[in-house]
């Protein structure tokens, strides 16, 4: 593409973007297209000749967008919201124009420099102490992923030269609450542990992990001659954003030789806000932590950071320098593919750097504390009515409730509970989602976009009590 004709059409596109960023309220949450209906429109073979570049983009309008569900969204309340900030969309374009990939120092020195410095702002923001080594990582699967296979190094096994199978080893384990995200489990399998590899932990009334148990488990599982490899802490769980008692867990890995890892992908972004910051108590103490600056610090995903005390494991785990690698800067620099499977790196911290400076750490703690406030908020109308139920406590920007309509028992609430949030989601106006919690059925709303204000929490309340008695109306 001649430069000129780039220039026109970056142009454009960036004039649609302005404008989608201004309006994207105006847009349905929820994309309302059936499955299949997008890839119909689309040709099944590429062209043979090159096309006008503004005949791709009115396709990009017609046949892409409505097949978006709009994660920038002021109503997406879903999962955990997020936003693709002004600031971290230009870091993304600028890293796509560089197109540079940071797998050794040489290939990237900036990047690779960058993200050092960028990821130690970061850990003071969150209080860590000095220590904690960061990498960028794509998610928080892979950031665990690679603290769990850190701690089967670090166990001394000689997995990485001599592999799982074919000699005798010991049943390894990870340990987790029982409402820890599903990518424990999914690094457990890809580790070789087996979906056995992770046993969850008892929780207590505010679903938080109890020490107690996890220490018998662990006391339990060593005199069955199983080997405890890691404790996984979570710091704001996917289902009700509670917080595992850290320090306790600690002491807990400590005393038993225990990899600990926490996995503060959402939460620990709360610890940005200055009398939030209890919500890592103990984190100190963790041999590696994750958070996603994705979720919850307005940075484009993906962009999660592992956190280790201990890179040197990490890179014992992973460093693997072929000839066509090696450069004459050797062990005096970083090279950023030492520190997990991947040989490429992405520019990433391009676009966190340009986010962490554009708001400053006052202007991150004042919008993630507006969106605790608002969450506080909305738990308190809920609290208010009869019929509505809060099914957790809320610690953070997170509100799991349920309608209650009196007299109607438990399978029949939940039956209504699924038809009110299919019929919230299909309108378009608002996108909420679900879990269960100790098997009920509950309704998560999630607070983490920057364009949320308080009259979207109120009209998304407003909406949830109309359908719920259409819903009710029409059973
Ligand atoms: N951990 C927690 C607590 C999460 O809530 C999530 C996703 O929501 C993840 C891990 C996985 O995050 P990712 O999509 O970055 O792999």
């Amino acid at each position: 593409m001649p430069p000129e004709e780039f220039r026109r059409h970056a142009h454009q596109v960036v004039d649609w973007m302005a404008d989608y960023l201004a309006g994207v309220g105006d847009y349905p949450v929820m994309a309302q297209v059936r499955p299949g209906e997008v890839a119909a429109r689309l040709p099944a073979s590429a062209p043979d000749a090159g096309e006008p570049v503004d005949d791709i983009l009115r396709d990009f309008r017609d046949v892409i967008i409505p097949g978006i569900t709009h994660w920038n969204h002021p109503d997406f309340f879903a999962y955990f919201s997020i936003t693709g900030s002004g600031p971290g969309i230009l870091g993304e374009m600028l890293a796509a124009a560089l197109n540079t990939n940071a797998m050794l120092w040489r290939t990237g020195p900036a990047p690779t420099e960058l993200e050092a410095r960028t990821l130690d702002w970061l850990r003071q923001m969150m209080g860590l102490p000095e220590g904690f080594h960061g990498t960028i990582q794509d998610t928080a699967s892979m950031s665990t992923l690679i603290a769990i296979a850190a701690a089967r190094e670090a166990a001394g096994l000689d997995v990485r030269e001599q592999g799982m199978s074919g000699r005798e080893l010991p049943k390894m384990r990870v340990y987790a609450s029982e409402e820890v995200h599903s990518s424990i489990d999914k690094a457990g399998i890809t580790l070789g542990l087996g979906r056995t590899g992770t046993r969850k932990i008892a929780t207590d009334d505010r679903f938080r992990m109890d020490p107690a148990a996890l220490e018998q488990a662990i006391v339990e599982d060593r005199a069955a001659g199983i080997l405890p490899l890691c404790v996984v802490a979570t710091t704001g769980t996917t289902s009700t954003s509670s917080i595992d008692p850290v320090a306790a867990i600690a002491v807990v890995c400590e005393r038993h030789g225990v990899w600990l890892h926490v996995d503060a992908a959402y939460g620990g972004s709360a610890a940005l806000v200055p009398e939030l910051r209890g919500v890592l108590d103990g984190a100190e103490r963790a041999d590696s932590l994750v958070v996603n600056p994705h979720k919850w610090m307005f940075v484009p995903i993906d962009c999660s950071v592992l956190f280790t005390r201990r890179p040197e494991i990490v890179r014992r785990a992973f460093s693997l320098v072929p000839e066509y690698l090696v450069t004459p800067e050797g062990e005096g620099v970083t090279n950023l593919m030492d520190y997990g499977p991947a040989l490429g790196k992405r520019f990433r911290s391009l676009k966190l750097w340009m986010t962490l400076r554009y708001f400053g750490a006052e202007g991150m703690a004042s919008r993630i504390r507006e969106h605790c406030r608002l969450a506080t908020l909305l738990a308190s109308w809920i609290d208010g009515e009869n019929e509505w139920e809060m099914m957790a406590p809320v610690p953070l920007s997170l509100v799991v409730f349920r309608h209650a309509p009196r007299g109607m028992d438990d399978a029949r609430t939940d039956a209504h509970n699924e038809r009110l949030l299919a019929a919230v989601n299909a309108g378009g106006r608002a996108y909420l989602s679900h879990t269960r919690v100790r098997g009920r059925l509950a309704l998560r709303l999630a607070i983490g976009n920057l364009r949320t204000t308080e009259e979207h929490v109120r009209d998304a309340w407003a909406l949830l009590r109309q359908m719920a008695a259409e819903v009710r109306a029409d059973a």
